[in-house]
């Protein structure tokens, strides 16, 4: 299953990449400068429902809740996503970009040395090179999504 947010949704589209699905973010802007929303195999993740009127997008979700931690329950809810945690690190949270496993001496002089030293698997985006590894500045992303599982 893939996604395309919309410009309101930055948020939900970072959690839901780091829950390992392709969720395209920002849309792009076609040669009319329109956002291109409606894309074959994607679901359009949208709050305007004006949009979804005057367009009839072939999927989509018309995303009710305000704030992220339910937009984000309400996608689980309403896709029944798979939300398995080997899949937590499979995608830049930036690019949306599979990232690739790495060696540990690859990384060694970029990683801070305390996450080398407690790590042996990292992985790297192809795109803008950030380095990932379990536990690392995403904790507290985890940690949210964690508890939006546990709460429903
Ligand atoms: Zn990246």
């Amino acid at each position: 299953m893939k996604f395309i947010a919309d410009n309101m949704l930055g948020k939900l589209a970072k959690y839901l990449r780091m829950a390992g699905y392709d969720t395209i973010y920002p849309p792009l802007r076609n040669s009319d400068n329109q956002l291109e929303l409606d894309i074959p195999d994607r679901i359009l993740l949208t709050r305007n429902s004006r949009y979804i009127r005057q367009h009839n997008p072939l999927q989509y979700l018309l995303i009710k809740p305000n704030h992220f931690r339910e937009q984000l329950a309400f996608v689980i809810k309403e896709r029944d996503l798979e939300i398995n945690p080997e899949r937590f690190f499979c995608r830049c949270l930036k690019c949306n970009e599979p990232v690739i496993p790495v060696s540990k001496k690859e990384v060694q002089d970029i990683v801070p040395e305390k996450s080398w030293q407690s790590h042996d698997t990292f992985f790297r985006c192809p795109v803008c090179g950030k380095i990932y590894w379990q536990g690392s500045h995403t904790r507290r992303m985890l940690s949210t999504l964690k508890n939006i599982l546990s709460e429903r």
